[in-house]
């Protein structure tokens, strides 16, 4: 058994566990079984000096679930044969689980992908490839430099990714990529892997004909799926090219700043937690998929925006779709399973009743449609199928309430096959027979304590107490002694015994032929199901979409090629559904290519900057995935990129300097940006000396300006960047208005045209609680530096204490009120 062991062992790449099955458990041995048990935690323990740790098969799913959290790839060698006597029992490696390709619905993240990928150079071309073994989809895309295919990488956030293992050095900086043999990236191999696996002659049909690196990272990535995770990947239907072009590129610094997916203080603070009111799964991963990748093309946001306006003409079919579609359960991954000869009854049950619930849904989507006729809503229903046999099959077929096992059967519902019927009905009258055998016994022995009772290792026996044993009849035969009872049998309770046993056994195993039979039906119908899923998956985001809109008065923004971005009393449309304490207050943005399309934002820290500019970036980003937008009405001419630098934010992590990150990522944008892009700089040049930084500040601004032309907005505490308005046509100055009340500062949060007069830092400094000392002695100092005619004077601390200590009003609107 240990060399059957070790050819196994010697077969997989060192970092995979091997998990080898010993009756009813996995056992892992030597250095595996060192890495193992100090990963979860449990005992080594040793035999004949040999290293091992296991857990029994009916905990394994914990088990693997902590391997693979821990980052590592697990290898299951089954038994394959029937263990006998005397003889080694076969086994195999059935498959090997990692993080991209666990289908265990308890590592699963509801609302996001399970994305593993592969990346692959040819020249100056850098091929992606991305598949989701939990639903089917397969993409792949090319990029023309190894950071917009990083970028890109950081969007899906792949939890595997494989590389070619003759690339390791060109792609070292891709973090915890896996490499995977060179030669099923050979583009020749790889690419006859595409076809064998499509069963086609070309790629043409795909639109990746010409895409060589990025097939040839496809090819690898089916190969590894395959070949060395053992997996069927029958699912993935097609191949999908992401099109780089059609998509506004946010790059990663710029997608962290704009807190779109993820965000520190939580998921709620994300523009996703702001946007998410869909319903299902599918659609949650779908607007997910949305935020990262709005379009450029006018024509599908439209579609968009058509539906939403449709949606919200009738709030009646708005709510009745959304119930609809709450019934709807993961079509897209159950349905995967299923194909890949997973799941159980229960799933096909899910599934069912998924499906059920889809022809009330096309019936909405139809009142919809004869309402305002709407080409994307046409696209839906055809895509969206009914599967009326399907589910008449699965009703006819499926018990009521079918275990999560496949073997024990109480899958199938009576009256579906005709012979499963009659073994049932066998056992059943066996089991009376037995249950009458007991009291006849009970008389004819005249032990009234005398039970039929059954296990696993001697079937049915007679049960007679020790006390009674000598009433026992001659035709009992002994079978076991107990301290307190004897077991006996008899020929005829035996005879039943077997009549019993061999129906159940036979309609256990006819329940699981079903059950294949059934599963296999749900395979026959992956295509339709796998674009049903993707249709409604695209109905429940723009549902969603509507009601976000409907419940925060939301409007439809105008779009177009021009350069125009003006919007209307526009809000944050993530603050204003998390603010609590203050009413978030909207403000006006005008960017126009003549006038502002640089605008210069200055006024103290905490005025709400920041908020603002962001919320310009926002409000663009959503108005190009087709959603309605915070605001009263807004005019927005596509961007082609949207950028979002934040000064001074370290990155210690990568141990480059706040300086050096900051000066990174603004050259990015100056390398990138174009005419259509949207830039926005908050607070750039602080990481360094103040001239130093202003300087900076001052010629990205000029350049931004000059010859880029791109739509930006930049806050900044420069106010002497502010004078660029005088030699600039275009550049505008804005600030955020404050009044000031005796010594303290309220915030108005409102955007006001010209330039901040003063910065207010001490102002702020005291409501953060330093202490009037402290405060009083920086306006000493303060006056001294701006040239007033008072000098420091030394630090006194008795003149410090007679400064009363004020407290900042409230800013709420009445009180405001007094001051206009
Ligand atoms: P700055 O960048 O000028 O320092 P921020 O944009 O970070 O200021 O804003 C500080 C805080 O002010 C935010 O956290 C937010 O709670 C609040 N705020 C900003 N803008 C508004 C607004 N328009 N309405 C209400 N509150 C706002
Ligand atoms: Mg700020």
């Amino acid at each position: 058994m240990m060399s059957q062991y070790l050819t196994m062992r010697r077969s997989l790449p060192d970092d995979v566990l091997l998990l080898f099955s010993l009756g009813d458990f996995y056992e892992m041995f030597f250095e595996d079984a060192q890495r193992a048990a100090e990963i979860l935690n449990c005992a080594l323990t040793k035999r004949h000096e040999t290293p091992m740790c296991g857990f029994p098969h009916h905990a394994a799913e914990g088990y693997i679930a902590k391997l693979i959290k821990a980052g590592k790839r697990v290898a299951l060698g089954e038994q394959t044969s029937i263990p006998q006597a005397g003889k080694l029992v076969e086994r195999e490696i059935t498959q090997i689980i990692s993080a991209g390709t666990v289908s265990d619905l308890n590592l699963l993240d509801d609302n996001k992908h399970n994305y593993i990928a592969s990346c692959y150079i040819i020249k100056e071309q850098y091929g992606l490839a991305c598949a989701d073994h939990t639903t089917g989809e397969f993409t792949l895309a090319e990029f023309n430099s190894l950071d917009a295919l990083k970028d890109e990488l950081n969007r899906l956030s792949p939890t595997e990714l494989i590389i070619a293992d003759d690339q390791v050095d060109e792609l070292s900086s891709l973090a915890q990529a896996l490499p995977y043999d060179a030669f099923a990236y050979i583009p020749d191999q790889a690419r006859h892997t595409l076809l064998e696996h499509f069963k086609v002659q070309s790629l043409i049909g795909f639109g990746c004909e010409e895409m060589t690196a990025a097939c040839s990272a496809a090819g690898a990535t089916l190969h590894y799926l395959s070949y060395q995770m053992r997996r069927s990947c029958d699912h993935l239907r097609k191949i999908s090219v992401r099109n780089t072009t059609e998509h506004v590129l946010i790059d990663t610094s710029s997608q962290r700043n704009l807190d779109l997916v993820e965000s520190r203080s939580g998921r709620k603070h994300t523009l996703l937690g702001a946007l998410d009111r869909t319903s299902t799964p599918m659609g949650a991963r779908k607007l997910r998929d949305w935020i990262l990748h709005p379009l450029c093309d006018l024509e599908p946001l439209t579609q968009r925006q058509d539906l939403i306006a449709c949606f919200l003409d009738q709030p009646f079919l708005l709510a009745k779709c959304r119930d609809a579609l709450k019934g709807i359960r993961d079509i897209e991954r159950t349905s995967s399973r299923l194909s890949q000869n997973h799941g159980n009854a229960r799933d096909l049950q899910a599934l069912t009743c998924s499906l059920e619930k889809i022809p009330e849904l096309k019936e909405d989507l139809k009142a919809v449609i004869h309402a305002a006729p709407n080409q994307l809503a046409d696209q839906l229903a055809e895509k969206i199928h009914t599967f009326p046999e399907l589910t008449e099959l699965m009703n006819r077929a499926l018990a009521d309430e079918p275990p999560s096992t496949l073997k024990d059967g109480g899958m199938i519902r009576d009256g579906y096959l005709a012979e499963l019927d009659e073994l049932r009905n066998a056992s059943r009258d066996g089991k009376k027979w037995i249950a009458s055998l007991q009291e006849s016994e009970r008389k004819r022995t005249g032990i009234d304590s005398l039970k039929i009772k059954y296990n696993n290792v001697f079937g049915y026996f007679l049960e007679v107490t020790k006390a009674n044993a000598g009433k026992v009849p001659d035709d009992y035969q002994r079978k076991q002694t107990m301290a307190n009872a004897e077991r006996f049998i008899t020929p005829e309770l035996k005879e039943m015994e077997g009549k019993i046993l061999g129906a159940d056994e036979r309609s256990r195993q006819l329940e699981f032929d079903a059950f294949v039979d059934l599963r296999l039906q749900v395979c026959e119908h992956i295509d339709e199901l796998q674009e049903t899923a993707n249709g409604l998956a695209t109905l429940d985001v723009l549902l969603g979409l509507s009601e976000t809109a409907q419940l925060y008065q939301h409007t439809r923004p105008v779009l177009d090629e021009s350069f125009q971005l003006k919007i209307t009393e526009g809000r944050h449309p993530v603050l204003e559904q998390t603010l609590v304490e203050e009413k978030f207050v909207p403000n006006c943005t005008n960017i126009d290519p003549k006038s502002s399309q640089l605008i210069l934002l200055t006024g103290p820290n905490m005025a709400g900057k920041s908020t603002y500019i962001r919320q310009v970036a926002l409000i663009t980003l959503m108005a190009q995935i087709g959603a309605y937008v915070p605001a009263e009405s807004a005019h927005i001419g596509l961007v082609d990129r949207i950028f979002c630098r934040v000064g001074a934010s370290d990155d210690l992590a990568l141990g480059q300097s706040t300086f050096m990150v900051e000066m990174n990522e603004t050259s990015l944008i100056i390398n990138n940006a174009t005419e259509k892009s949207l830039v926005i700089l908050d607070e750039i040049g602080r990481g360094t000396a103040t001239f130093d930084g202003l300087s900076i500040a001052w010629s990205v601004a000029e350049h931004l300006h000059d010859d880029i032309k791109a739509r930006t907005l930049f806050a900044t505490h420069y106010h002497e960047l502010t004078d660029l308005a005088r030699t600039r046509p275009a550049v505008a100055n804005y600030n955020v208005a404050v009044r000031e009340w005796n010594d303290d500062i309220i915030f108005l949060r409102k955007i006001v045209e010209g330039t901040a007069d003063k910065s207010y830092g001490i102002q702020v400094a005291r409501l953060a609680g330093l202490p009037s000392s402290i405060i009083d002695r920086a306006k000493d100092i303060l006056s001294h530096l701006e040239g007033n005619a008072v000098k420091p004077e030394t630090n006194n601390k008795t003149k410090a204490k007679s400064s009363p200590k004020r407290t900042m009003p409230k800013a709420n609107p009445a009180q405001l009120d007094m001051f206009d």
